[in-house]
């Protein structure tokens, strides 16, 4: 097998994917996993990209590409976020979605990883123009999601709406309700309580579990979180609820800084009345995102995109914690500048995987046509998170290696695990 691909450049392989794929690579020593399995294991099963006329309010069209990969489907259903942004590729899907599957191992959830988006810069665009890509998009990905194969979820630039779109047009084909196709929807058409809060929530989770091994209590750390989305947003609120004190947030427009502390429901009131615009708010002093990342803090929280931290800006964060609320925003060369400099990661597949396992209560609800409290889903979200970091935590430990290397060891072990019991067919 390893003949016939090793060496030729497939049409993922973009810088994004080839960091996914190195990561493997460098766990792959101390996950203990056949060369057969390990070599399946490199590629996406699938991808499937489309192209799809849009028409705009103005009655002209745009003919916008659309992606989704699936990377593993070893353990049940492929899951995964669709995000529309400019900078979607093939080779980004296949880089999230190998994450994915990763991640949801590491939770122990019965799913595999899958990524889709579309590229197009959402803020031109109406919710008319939105709503008719929506349902153009899942009628074109009709034969490859559904409850049993393929789940998509919320992700950059696409929410509660989004996902409601997108159950009703897979359900008017198939002539019934399938709530269960898509997670992250309204409350009123299946969703779970507490999954739009899921995702930060978690982070929150994780990096209180990691300050309280590191002796230094999350109550009164200092936090900078970049982004104010719905990671961003509710993360930020979660530490201030938690004693800490957030003190600079960051959406694509720019950055706020107060060093006394941001007051975070007059920023929320900001945005919210300034087309989603943090830039101007008046409660701090105006900083780039660039200036963002490296401000004195204990805590930097990544909640905005990939690639932020460099091997150009590593050497100049002043936070001694790192937590990833982003897909890949630490960069392979910054994560080795940041370990030298003895500060700690945690990383995405662990940190940000509340939201997907919030999503896994959801479709099992669906399923099960019944339906959990809030306070019944924090606390079982709780259970979940806690036990994976103690387990990256532990490994990290033992082996003497990064917390991102044990994550991905740690999720690595169980996907190969169940590979190699099913063996590769035929
Ligand atoms: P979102 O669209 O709700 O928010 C994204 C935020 O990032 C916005 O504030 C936006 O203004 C900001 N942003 C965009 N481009 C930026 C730039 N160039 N510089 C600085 N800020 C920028 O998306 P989200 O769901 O909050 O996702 C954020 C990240 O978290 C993504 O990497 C996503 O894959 C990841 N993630 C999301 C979830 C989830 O449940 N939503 C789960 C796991 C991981």
């Amino acid at each position: 097998m390893a003949e016939t691909v090793e060496h030729v450049e497939l049409e993922w392989d973009t810088p994004l994917f080839l960091t996914a794929r190195t990561q493997f690579e460098q766990a792959l020593p101390y996950a203990s996993v056949p060369d057969v399995v390990a070599e399946r294991l490199r590629f996406p099963e699938r991808a499937t990209m489309v192209s799809m006329p849009v028409q705009m309010d103005d009655d002209t069209w745009r003919v916008l590409p659309g992606y989704r990969v699936q990377h593993s489907s070893v353990l049940g259903p492929t899951k995964g976020g669709i995000r529309y942004d400019p900078h979607v590729t093939l080779g980004e899907c296949a880089a999230l979605a190998m994450w994915m599957t990763w991640k949801c191992a590491l939770l122990r959830l019965p799913y595999g990883g899958a990524k889709g988006g579309v590229r197009c810069n959402p803020r031109e665009l109406s919710p008319a123009e939105l709503q008719r890509l929506t349902r153009r998009f899942t009628s074109e990905m009709m034969s490859v999601i559904g409850p049993q194969e393929d789940i998509p979820a919320p992700d950059m630039a696409t929410d509660e709406q989004t996902m409601a779109w997108m159950m009703d047009t897979y359900s008017m084909q198939k002539g019934y309700a399938v709530p269960e196709v898509v997670t992250g929807k309204p409350i009123s058409i299946g969703g779970s309580v507490f999954r739009a809060e899921a995702t930060g929530a978690g982070v929150v989770m994780v990096t209180e579990r990691a300050c309280a091994r590191l002796g230094r209590p999350l109550p009164g750390q200092s936090c900078v979180v970049q982004g104010f989305g719905k990671v961003g947003a509710i993360a930020a609120e979660e530490l201030a609820a938690h004693g800490a004190k957030v003190v600079a947030v960051s959406d694509v427009s720019g950055g706020s800084y107060n060093p006394e502390g941001l007051d975070l429901d007059a920023v929320t009131v900001w945005v919210h009345e300034h087309r989603h615009e943090l830039i101007d708010y008046p409660g701090g002093e105006a900083v780039t995102n660039e200036e963002l990342l490296e401000l004195p803090c204990d805590v930097l929280v990544l909640a905005a995109l990939e690639e932020q931290l460099t091997e150009d800006n590593a050497g100049d964060v002043k936070a001694t914690l790192i937590a990833e609320g982003a897909n890949g925003p630490t960069t392979l060369e910054a994560d080795e500048i940041l370990a030298d400099r003895g500060i700690r990661v945690l990383p995405d597949i662990l940190t940000n995987a509340g939201g997907v396992t919030v999503s896994y209560f959801e479709w099992v609800q669906d399923l099960g046509r019944l339906f959990w409290s809030r306070d019944e889903t924090r606390f079982k979200l709780r259970e979940m998170m806690t036990d994976a970091f103690d387990r990256v935590w532990h490994l990290a430990d033992e082996q003497g290696m990064s917390l991102r290397n044990a994550a991905l060891v740690a999720g690595i072990r169980e996907v190969a695990g169940a590979l190699t019991a099913r063996g590769i067919y035929p």
